[in-house]
């Protein structure tokens, strides 16, 4: 078998599964292989049903199958009555609506079963087990029964029941093909398993130690192979291009800074300083700029950009969204314009050139440079994708290479960033501009929504703005998100007085429209400005108040926080109100951080516990898709795989006498190079 078989070659899989595993990202049956579970079920105590005197604890049993009937209710449904007994005793096992188990499970056979015992009366009994048919009691290896159960992520179809047992039937050939393309010596130094041991016990432990032997491993690998990547990619960077190199015109730039409406933060002032360092050099700067929602990330940008300006050479603003690229345009038009500078626009819509263009995707399409490109700035660079895309847009260099800036509000811990984006240098701006307040924070249940609904009507009345965010369906702007957004709309129009005047915003709105809906609730023509999760990413509304979010146990913290950092702009108290049908104690602790945590990169470390990484917002898609198991708050191994890397690219640069590795390192960089 080569482990690069489409998946839809194995033995059960097929096209029809093949198109279902895609939505996992499987593809292939190393990805199969390499699809780890996110927990355990354990089910590894196998009791005598003599002797269980506890009820209602997670247990297995193995016994022998007397009897077994389906019995159909009044209602028309079947439920399915088992007798099963071992040497100790007997329990009645119950299991509804699956009336072909009749078909599987015969008297006689040998059948092992792990859920919960309960008692009824003297009764022992077990409501809708997991089951798998025995040789014999306590003789074979299980897979869903009697062990550490492993739970994957599923997709509609496709169960962990499933997976299990594909993962199960292709894992034992796979181990014999497969090369440990970690050197003996890290291995070795860091105590980690062999490759094959890590891949057999994350699926099927024998116990919890086990398991995290294997996570170790895995998580080691992944992080080693991004710190080698990015080292890499670092050291090829200052190697191949030149860019302009700028000087600095104190006097202008400083008359510049004076005329802004507020004074620069000291984060700001050091992040500004870092920038126009990299512009004097002519190794093109790549800078991931860093700051919490509101932190005032746009004029480093624009001050960057005055000086590119200066020195001749056009500034290139992308944005992930129409909406934002307008926002720009007008902000950096408002900064700049009086000092001579023309700011363009550039999106599918429209189009006009200066020498600052704002602008979308449109940029990498139907975008032509006239003049050399100095400075490239990409805003909320996670949107485009993995990271690498971002550097498409230096294909508008001609003969140099413009200065990268890249910025981001997801919070990303320093050393992590360090490690994934090794080849990025980077400024953060950890400090809010003065006189932000807190926006007091709610997580409202649903038998107090006329409540808030009355709260808004007031404040609206009173000239303030809300925005009003729809049951969030999926993360992008699908056919059902807009029609929650419109449906709820129509509900909004009864619930507030006539005096309101609702708006609406989704992304299927046509660029005019959008443009018009967000016109009209800047200048206040509507009150309330009910939207999809469009909003999210960085409009600037000072007279909005109140940010109310349906469903919010779908949203990650971290999103959350920049949904929330829509409001308090300006002066006025505001509030954000969080709303959920969860009965979830687990999703309700969480939304609850959001009324005492006003952080953003807190909050990220919060669901990254409570959650793991790939569920903050932007990390799945922000060139962290390849780490699937990795802890992305162990300092510790990332460090330690961080030090690995870069020794290793010291000792054997080439990787002569690593060819394994070489390999491996050859096929990620191909994958990373395309686009998606
Ligand atoms: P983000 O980092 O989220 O992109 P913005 O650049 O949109 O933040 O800035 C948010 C708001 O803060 C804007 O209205 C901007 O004018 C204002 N702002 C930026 N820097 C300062 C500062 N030093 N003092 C006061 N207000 C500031
Ligand atoms: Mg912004």
């Amino acid at each position: 078998m080569n482990p690069q078989t489409p998946v839809d070659q194995i033995p059960g899989i097929g096209k029809h599964y093949a198109y279902k595993l895609k939505k996992l990202d499987i593809k292939t049956v190393e990805d199969l292989v390499y699809h780890f579970p996110f927990r355990y079920d354990d089910f590894s105590k196998i009791a005598e049903l003599g002797q269980i005197r506890e009820v209602g604890e997670k247990l297995s049993i193995q016994g022998n199958v007397w009897t077994i009937k389906n019995i159909r209710t009044r209602r028309g449904k079947f439920i399915t009555v088992a007798t099963v007994a071992d040497e100790s005793g007997t329990v009645e096992v119950v299991w509804f609506n699956q009336p072909y188990l009749t078909k599987n499970i015969k008297p006689g056979t040998f059948i092992s079963l792990s859920g919960k015992v309960e008692q009824e009366g003297k009764k022992l009994k077990m409501l809708s087990p997991s089951w798998e048919i025995i040789k014999a009691p306590k003789v074979e290896t299980t897979l869903h029964t009697g062990r550490l159960v492993p739970i994957y992520p599923e997709t509609e179809g496709v169960t962990s029941k499933w997976l299990r047992a594909k993962i199960s039937g292709v894992l034992p050939q796979y181990l014999k093909v497969q090369q440990d393309f970690m050197p003996e010596e890290i291995i070795k130094r860091q105590k980690l398993l062999t490759l094959d041991s890590a891949l057999q016990k994350i699926h099927f432990p024998k116990d919890y130690r086990a398991a995290e032997t294997a996570r170790k491993r895995l998580s080691f690998d992944e992080l080693f192979l991004m710190g080698y990547l990015s080292a890499k990619r670092k050291e090829e960077w200052g190697k191949t291009k030149i860019a302009p190199k700028m000087k600095i015109d104190t006097e202008k730039t400083g008359r510049l800074i004076k005329s802004l409406p507020f004074k620069l933060t000291d984060a700001q002032s050091k992040a500004v300083r870092e920038i126009l360092k990299d512009l004097q050099r002519k190794i093109p700067a790549n800078r991931l700029l860093e700051g919490d929602v509101g932190s005032g990330k746009t004029v480093v940008a624009a001050i960057a950009a005055y000086v590119t300006y200066l020195n001749g050479y056009d500034v290139l603003v992308a944005a992930p969204t129409e909406i934002l690229a307008f926002q720009h345009e007008k902000t950096i038009d408002s900064l700049l314009a009086p000092f001579g500078v023309k700011v363009g626009i550039w999106t599918g819509s429209r189009k006009q050139k200066g020498d600052i263009t704002c602008g979308t995707h449109a940029l990498l399409s139907t975008y032509k440079a006239e003049k050399q490109v100095g400075l490239v700035v990409v805003d909320e660079q996670h949107r485009f994708g993995v990271a690498q895309r971002a550097k498409l847009f230096l294909q508008h260099g001609r003969k140099l290479t413009p200065h990268l800036l890249t910025m981001t509000a997801t919070p990303i811990p320093r050393t992590l960033a360090l490690t994934l984006y090794g080849d990025l240098d980077l400024s953060v701006l950890d400090e809010m501009p003065k006189g932000r307040q807190k926006i007091s924070t709610f997580v409202v249940p649903n038998f107090k929504r006329k409540d808030a609904y009355r709260f808004i009507e007031k404040e609206v009345l009173s000239t303030k703005q809300t925005f009003i965010l729809t049951p969030f369906v999926e993360p992008s702007e699908t056919m059902a998100s807009v029609k929650a957004a419109k449906d709820e709309f129509e509900k909004l129009k009864g619930v507030f007085s006539k005096k309101v005047r609702l708006g609406l915003l989704h992304g299927r709105l046509r660029s005019k429209e959008k443009e018009k809906e967000i016109g009209d609730f800047k200048s206040g023509k509507t009150d309330i400005l009910v939207t999809t999760p469009v909003v999210e990413v960085g409009i600037d509304i000072p007279n909005a108040t109140i940010m109310m979010i349906e469903s919010a146990e779908r949203f990650g913290l971290a999103q959350l926080h920049q949904l929330r950092g829509r409001v308090g702009r300006g002066e006025q108290k505001s509030y954000c109100f969080l709303f959920t049908d969860s009965k979830s104690a687990n999703s309700l602790r969480r939304l609850k951080s959001m009324e005492k945590v006003y952080a953003g990169f807190e909050l990220a470390e919060i669901d990254l516990k409570m959650r793991g990484p790939g569920e903050i917002f932007g990390f799945r898609q922000s060139g962290f898709a390849n780490l699937k198991i990795a802890d992305l708050s162990d300092e510790v191994l990332i460090s330690k795989a961080q030090n690995e890397a870069k020794n290793l690219i010291e000792v054997d640069p080439a990787l002569k006498n690593h060819p394994a590795l070489g390999k491996k390192i050859d096929a990620l960089a191909l994958e990373y190079a395309q686009p998606n």
